[in-house]
């Protein structure tokens, strides 16, 4: 179908014509122009010329980008308009203000020898985007249309020609921008699914923002390869080489956000730790704002080893360590990459507890002794070198010899006589400073030993006095202890995490003021937290 005129078009030359649009007073409007085909509809979005594409690939349209005030310009040159193209539309829309707020807004289309058509634009109420004219092929030349329909926004406008808009562009801010490619092609994911500022598929220049399940309207200029340039920005930098840190105002703006967002990221650390979708989302946002992880890790330093250290102590506290309060610890400091010798020394007593927890409760090692003669079914968990102390009136007499834990008895093997403690016959054992002493059914039954790794030892045993009594670890039950953990946080947040002897803020102890053995109580005003070798000491003289 041939396009035909109306009534109201002015016949244009075939030349290069500038396109005035012109109001009066100092609000702004963005004028833009969208080519048509046939169609009546955009080919893609960069058939739309407006502020952030503002020349047609073409040449045929260019937006003037620095107009005068009260003005807005384009030029259209009709002789480099591609032949599929017969309609161009000369919009605008309103930036602060509709279009109503522009008194005298009218267009005019000059060539090289002067006016050759004018139109007013009548503003409908509500209207902040209109087309106000268009240059139309037909009958073999071009001609100025004037008027044209009248829209709420630009979005709405554009988006009747076929061109999408993002949504943020669809309130009355004019900051919009075109999805470049959504009637052609859809642009394939990047290849790294998580959020971040991925290569742009319709623009080598460009990185655009991918949310995780797809592409947004938000570019940014990728980064020049050049190494004086601003990673972060792109601006250059002068002739130093700097590497690939930011920028001055790059460096202040990173300082300034991080300050903001670690306060964040101890909250999400203390509440649900370092993993899950609110701390993917404090990783996201770093990628989001630029900045490099490993400076957001290293601003999160001393505070995610002020978290260890809670953590640790609060773990300790009862005696034992779970499995999963293990991983936690771990996984907390492979999530934060911290390395620190305070936090490895925690890490490895965090260990040693947790394989004493097993131990004492039955997890333990069979080992061979071939030397042994075994009753039937007869398991040996340890074999050790050990001294037997037995005290009298008269002092101490120490014999050398091995201490034997099987699954049915304790047996202390010395040079000329030894002892065996059927399980039967045993109630507890406990750890010294230097061994262990196990106390039996009747005074006389028990025994004291110095070893070399009291701890160790003392829990072999009561594991394997745990089992053959059949004495489990009940989950959830505490033993006297346990610090319940509110407990541990209000006493953890009155002393300020540190010790209340010292200071130290490093291994930190829950202290039971008058010990347990004493009848103290395990409640706030009875704990405090000292360093462990405040606690040492204080263990010392009591
Ligand atoms: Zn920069
Ligand atoms: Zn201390």
């Amino acid at each position: 179908m041939r396009p035909t005129v109306d009534g109201d078009a002015t016949p244009v030359p075939t030349s290069l014509l500038s396109v005035l649009v012109s109001w009066r007073s100092t609000a702004s409007l963005d004028a833009h122009a969208v080519l048509l085909t046939a169609g009546g509809r955009v080919r893609s979005a960069r058939d739309v010329v407006y502020f952030n594409a503002p020349r047609h690939p073409s040449q045929a349209v260019t937006v003037d980008q620095d107009p005068h005030p009260g003005t807005a310009r384009l030029s259209v040159s009709l002789p480099r308009t591609e032949a599929e193209i017969v309609r161009i539309l000369i919009t605008g829309s309103g930036a602060d203000e509709p279009l109503a707020a522009l008194p005298g807004l009218a267009v005019s289309v000059e060539d090289a020898e002067g006016l050759v058509a004018r139109a007013d634009v009548a503003a409908e109420p509500g209207a902040w985007a209109a087309v106000f004219g268009e240059f139309r092929r037909a009958e073999d030349r071009w001609w100025f249309v004037r008027g044209g329909p009248q829209h709420a926004g630009a979005a709405d406008l554009f988006t009747t020609f076929g061109a999408a808009v993002s949504e943020s562009a669809q309130h009355r801010s004019q900051r919009l921008s075109l999805h470049r490619n959504s009637f052609a092609t859809p642009m394939p994911p990047p290849p790294d699914e998580r959020p971040d500022w991925h290569p742009d598929p319709t623009d080598a220049a460009s990185l655009r923002w991918w949310d995780g399940s797809r592409w947004t309207e938000q570019t940014v200029a990728r980064p020049p390869s050049d190494p004086r340039a601003c990673p972060r920005c792109g601006r250059r930098r002068g002739w130093r080489l700097l590497g690939a840190a930011p920028c001055r105002a790059c460096a202040a703006e990173v300082e300034d956000y991080l300050s903001g967002w670690r306060t964040r990221a101890l909250r999400v650390l203390t509440t649900t730790g370092p993993s899950g979708p609110d701390w993917d989302e404090l990783w996201t946002r770093i990628r989001r704002q630029r900045i490099d992880p490993d400076t957001a890790r290293a601003a999160l330093r001393g505070p995610a080893v002020a978290h260890l250290e809670r953590m640790a102590a609060f773990a300790l506290a009862d005696g034992t360590i779970g499995g999963a309060e293990l991983e936690r610890f771990d996984a907390t400091v492979a999530a934060l990459e911290v390395r620190d010798a305070a936090v490895d020394e925690l890490r490895r007593s965090l260990r040693r507890l947790r394989i004493l927890s097993r131990l004492r409760a039955g997890e333990l090692p069979v080992i061979a002794v071939p030397d042994l003669h075994l009753d039937p079914q007869e398991r040996v968990h340890l074999d050790t070198a050990a001294t037997r102390i037995r005290r009298s009136g008269r002092g101490a007499q120490a014999s050398p010899g091995r201490l034997i834990c099987s699954n049915r008895k304790l047996r202390f093997i010395g040079p000329d006589a030894g002892i065996e403690i059927p399980w039967a016959r045993a109630v507890s054992v406990a750890a010294s400073e230097t061994g262990v002493t196990v106390a039996a059914t009747s005074a006389r039954g028990g025994a004291e030993f110095d070893v070399d790794e009291p701890e160790l030892v003392a829990a072999i045993v009561e594991g394997a006095l745990r089992v053959a009594k059949r004495l489990t670890v009940a989950p959830g039950r505490r033993d006297s202890r346990s610090i319940a953990p509110d407990i541990k946080a209000e006493v953890w947040h009155r002393d300020g995490g540190r010790c209340v002897e010292c200071g130290a803020t490093h291994y930190l102890e829950f202290d039971h003021i008058i010990p347990l053995s004493r009848g103290g109580a395990t409640s706030a005003a009875n704990l405090q937290i000292l360093c462990r070798g405040c606690n040492r000491d204080k263990g010392d003289h009591i």
